[in-house]
């Protein structure tokens, strides 16, 4: 199985000016070779210009070159070549299915983010100080960079790539686990309930809360893109300072909500499939298609109703947004795979206005988005926590399992 990690790394001054100039030299050698392939295509000949020849000049152009193109990793500018190798083949491929495509087009320096490393070892070495607890990537020609490594890498390092994205530096791995070591079975099972005013229920009672930071970091983001939108449209190279600036603001708080959100699905993901031999989690497919907007009271003041309009159905989407249950169950699927657990989606209608107790099902048992209180035999709980048991007990999971 192969996982893939993105960490943040920390350069130094010195550190993040040479990625830079590997970005620069990367997209220049990208550019020339392009450059070569449209020369030859455009020759009367027709030559077609072969990645193995362009594989084979790199030793001079390295040699011809020592202060740029010769202080980088061979590995990595073959897997530039490769790249747009791949560009030709994809732009070939459809103009004989008799297609019209754009022919492959160079590549702005602004335009080129990515070095890839094919091999760990080749030109960089991943964890290169591994008796210091702040783990560092070695890079050739720039040295041993911090990494901002927030989580444990499972398995044996393949490859690395370097991406900018906006001011800031990732590195990129994939790592493959030789096996998926199953975890012990603990012989619980769990329901989960996936809300607004909670990230999560379950049904032994428990909440996990809603990244707060996220909503924060999203109101900002909200205000950096309409302080984007006031520069007029024009092109990359003819923005003011200032747009620029705009530009790099919303790029870099998107990538932290992104990242915070990330976070917090892996932790709560986490915890779930080491605590729970079996998770049953809402079907969302049903449940979207099956929501509508009910008129809210006011919970503070009886009969008085709080506007449900439009703008609140886009709080609700904004929150649902912000919550991002569909990227949390895909990490929590394949969390849950590789460590032998069992994750199901159940059907999630009804299961916030049957009793858990008697089975008593009507839309009074809820009186309040937050409040349970069966009409027939009286039980009170938490709605969440009654919708997170009914998912749980909608799983094919026998009754006596569950301890409740
Ligand atoms: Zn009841």
């Amino acid at each position: 199985m192969i996982s893939a990690y993105k960490f943040l790394v920390r350069p130094t001054v010195g550190q993040a000016q040479a990625l830079g100039e590997m970005l620069r030299d990367h997209c220049s050698l990208y550019n020339g070779a392009l450059q070569e392939r449209r020369d030859a295509y455009r020759h009367v000949s027709r030559t077609s210009v072969k990645y193995g020849m362009q594989s084979a000049q790199l030793k001079e152009i390295r040699a011809f070159d020592p202060e740029c193109q010769g202080r980088w990793s061979f590995s990595s500018q073959q897997a530039t070549l490769r790249r747009l190798d791949k560009a030709f083949q994809a732009f070939f491929r459809r103009v004989r299915s008799g297609e019209a495509p754009g022919y492959p087009r160079f590549r702005g320096a602004n335009r080129f983010d990515t070095v890839d490393f094919p091999k760990d070892g080749d030109g960089c070495r991943w964890d290169s100080t591994p008796h210091d607890p702040v783990t560092r990537v070695r890079l050739q020609g720039v040295g041993h960079v911090r990494v901002n490594q927030h989580r444990p890498v499972v398995g044996r390092v393949k490859t690395v790539g370097v991406k900018r994205e906006g001011r800031r530096w990732f590195v990129v791995l994939t790592a493959e686990q030789e096996r998926p070591e199953p975890l012990p079975a603990t012989g619980s099972v769990v329901g989960i309930d996936l809300g607004t005013a909670n990230f999560i229920a379950d049904s032994n009672g428990g909440f996990v809360p809603n990244p707060r930071h996220g909503r924060i970091a999203a109101a900002k983001l909200e205000a950096a893109q309409q302080a984007l939108s006031r520069f007029p449209r024009v092109r990359r190279d003819k923005r003011t300072g200032n747009h620029r600036r705009a530009v790099e603001k919303v790029a870099e708080l998107h990538g932290k909500v992104r990242r915070q959100r990330l976070d917090h699905a892996h932790k709560t993901a986490l915890a779930l499939v080491r605590e729970h031999d079996f998770i049953a989690h809402e079907d969302l497919r049903i449940r979207n298609m099956s929501r509508s907007v009910a008129p809210r009271t006011d919970p503070g003041t009886p009969g008085v109703f709080l506007p449900n309009g439009a703008a609140a159905k886009a709080g609700l989407n904004r929150s649902i947004m912000d919550a991002g249950w569909g990227v949390f169950l895909t990490i929590l699927t394949s969390k849950a795979e590789s460590a032998g657990r069992v994750v199901v989606a159940v059907d999630p209608r009804n299961t916030s206005r049957t009793c858990p107790e008697c089975g008593h099902t009507a839309k009074e048992n809820r009186p309040t988005q937050e409040k349970f209180h069966c009409r027939s035999c009286g039980r009170t709980a938490h709605a969440d926590t009654v919708g997170a048991i009914n998912v749980l007990r909608a799983g094919p999971v026998r009754r006596e399992a569950h301890p409740a």
